[in-house]
């Protein structure tokens, strides 16, 4: 097979690889995760056998996985909203909460003691910064919302205004708030999505 060939074969996929591994050096920065992301995403994986799962993913719960499989391999987002739609009415724990208790990594951007903010594993620009109460306190998804929770919520608007301009974005950025499986959401902790750096389109997907 001639050089060129073979580049034309390989070089979109180092490409794919370069811009994930950077967007996941920017949120693992020191994290030796990282190198575990660099050749667990390809383009067109090997059928998934017990030696070429992905060792990252393997040890996530299952609403996160798809943060580090999304080049590559089914990527139906509807589908796993459907599935994380299980624990919308639980209060069971979910990856938030480790990153809360700081029992997993995360690349924080903001912290007081009513919310944290920290980039998404998965950014969808630029800025991709999550915004999250500390104390869930029953907002599972924003539909749960009751009057005593109007402080919270109007301060993680605050928070993200915060974020906005801490990463120089105030002059163009959009807050998106995923609401049950209708509306993709996968991670049963209330969070806001502030999303910037780039053009926003209208309307959203
Ligand atoms: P949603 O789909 O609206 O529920 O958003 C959940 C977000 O959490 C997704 O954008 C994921 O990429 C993000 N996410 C999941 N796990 C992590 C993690 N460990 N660190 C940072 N972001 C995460």
């Amino acid at each position: 097979m001639s050089k060129n060939l073979l580049e034309l074969i390989f070089k979109p996929k180092l490409h794919s690889m370069a811009a994930i591994t950077s967007s996941l050096l920017r949120n693992y920065a020191g994290s030796a995760s990282v190198r575990a992301f660099a050749f667990a995403n390809v383009r067109v994986p090997p059928p998934r056998t017990f030696f070429n799962y992905n060792p990252v993913s393997f040890l996530l719960p299952f609403h996160s996985r798809r943060s580090f499989s999304r080049i590559g391999v089914t990527n139906d987002e509807e589908a796993l909203a459907k599935a994380a739609a299980v624990n919308a009415d639980s209060e069971a724990p979910t990856i938030f909460d480790k990153i809360i208790a700081k029992e997993i990594p995360s690349s924080i951007v903001y912290e007081d003691e009513k919310v944290l903010a920290f980039r998404d594993v998965n950014p969808q620009a630029p800025v991709h910064v999550l915004v999250i109460p500390k104390f869930r306190d029953g907002l599972t998804m924003l539909g749960k919302a009751e009057e005593r929770h109007t402080e919270i919520l109007g301060y993680l608007l605050y928070a993200a205004k915060i974020v906005a301009e801490k990463e120089g974005i105030l002059d163009g950025f959009r807050v998106v708030i995923n609401n049950g499986p209708g509306g993709c959401q996968s991670v049963y902790h209330l969070h806001l999505h502030v999303l910037g750096g780039r053009q926003m389109t209208w309307p959203a997907g």
